[in-house]
């Protein structure tokens, strides 16, 4: 079920258990500001998870609230991230889901990085 993206940060989510140890995940990298891993249920041959280490429900609230450090280090933790998969060249896809309309399940802002095939077009008509 998508998630209200107005509401106010849970402990309880998914990632913020991967995040704490709780429940295991598959990481590729972890740094001061980020972690990525793969995502349990692949929609590409590369699809890797990359979340901030803080609190934030989504790309609205990161953007809104974060710290610009932690903004930065984000940001090139995904960069570094899909360079270290050998994406840059054969190209990739960036992809956040923001609340309902957007599809967002998780209430830990991520991004979604695929790669590994040709993606195709941005969105299908539904
Ligand atoms: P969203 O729809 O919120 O943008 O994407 C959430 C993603 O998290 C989905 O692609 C889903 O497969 C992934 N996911 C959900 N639960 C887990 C989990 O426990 N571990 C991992 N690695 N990925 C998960």
């Amino acid at each position: 079920m998508p998630i209200d993206a107005t509401l106010p940060y849970d402990d309880a989510n998914i990632f913020a258990r991967i995040l704490r140890g709780e429940i295991p995940s598959k990481k590729v990298y972890e740094d001061e500001f980020a972690l990525a891993f793969h995502d349990i249920n692949p929609q590409a041959p590369t699809h890797i998870l990359v979340i901030p280490k803080g609190r934030y429900v989504s790309w609205d609230d990161f953007s809104a609230h974060a710290p610009d450090a932690e903004i930065a280090g984000f940001i090139r933790a995904v960069g570094h991230v899909a360079r270290e998969q050998g994406l840059v060249a054969p190209g990739y896809r960036l992809l956040a889901n923001v609340g309902a309309h957007g599809h967002q399940e998780v209430p830990h802002f991520h991004v979604h990085l695929f790669g590994g095939r040709p993606l195709g077009p941005m969105l299908t008509r539904p």
